[in-house]
């Protein structure tokens, strides 16, 4: 204690604080800041314009406000202990809290609050480039007998697409799909083949049905299966 008493701040003249490296914590924060904690001039955030995914160190996140935050904190450079990083984005602003400690015993908290501007920049990812060249691994045709129930083959429709919906809820590989109305039935795309699959599986079960399977050689060498499906 009487050690303590002696210390005496070189550059503002404080004795009654707690000292860190040789100055009081008040001084030391305030030269110091931009080494603990350093931010870019602006956030640039790229995200796809086609299913709003984010990118983050190459790969891609969901697009919820959740990743947009985990981005936006990535940038943010921080050597305090236990840092902890708030962002809270806005349209073309985001403000961002890092807090921690200065000191690996825990006993100096240092807290600094930024607003920085932030700009969301359009970049297509791969799954969709893919998805907008039409590129696709599994057709399903949903297709319907002659003579059968018009219902029969409009919920085959909706369970597709529903089986969809859920497969996406689980992986968002499933959310690259289109489909098209054709002259015989309706035809469903999917880039990724584990995905159509997926949801071919699933109509088979619930249908108690055996999908007519078939496959050809497309561009570039990649395998593209259709599946026929008819009720
Ligand atoms: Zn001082
Ligand atoms: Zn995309």
């Amino acid at each position: 204690m009487a050690d303590k008493e002696k210390k005496f701040c070189p550059r503002c003249g404080a004795t009654n604080r707690p000292f860190y490296n040789g100055l009081c914590v008040d001084c030391y924060k305030e030269l110091h800041s931009t080494e603990l904690v350093s931010f870019p001039s602006k956030v640039v955030v790229e995200r796809c314009p086609h299913c709003g995914k984010y990118f983050y160190k190459g790969k891609c996140l969901p697009s919820t406000y959740n990743s947009l935050q985990k981005v936006i904190a990535s940038k943010v450079k921080s050597k305090l202990y236990k840092t902890k990083i708030d962002v809270d984005a806005a349209y073309n602003s985001v403000v961002i809290t890092v807090s921690g400690f200065i000191d690996a015993e825990e006993q100096i908290p240092f807290k600094i609050e930024k607003e920085l501007p932030l700009k969301i920049k359009g970049k297509v990812c791969d799954t969709c480039s893919k998805l907008h060249g039409n590129y696709h691994e599994v057709k399903i045709q949903a297709r319907r007998k002659k003579g059968s129930n018009r219902k029969d083959y409009e919920k085959l429709l909706a369970d597709i697409r529903h089986s969809t919906r859920k497969l996406r809820a689980l992986d968002d590989r499933a959310a690259a799909f289109w489909e098209k109305k054709t002259r015989e039935g309706t035809d469903f795309f999917y880039v990724h083949k584990q995905s159509g699959e997926e949801i071919v599986k699933a109509i088979e079960k619930k249908y108690n049905l055996k999908a007519k399977h078939s496959t050809r050689i497309g561009r570039k060498g990649r395998r593209k299966h259709t599946y026929s499906i008819r009720v």
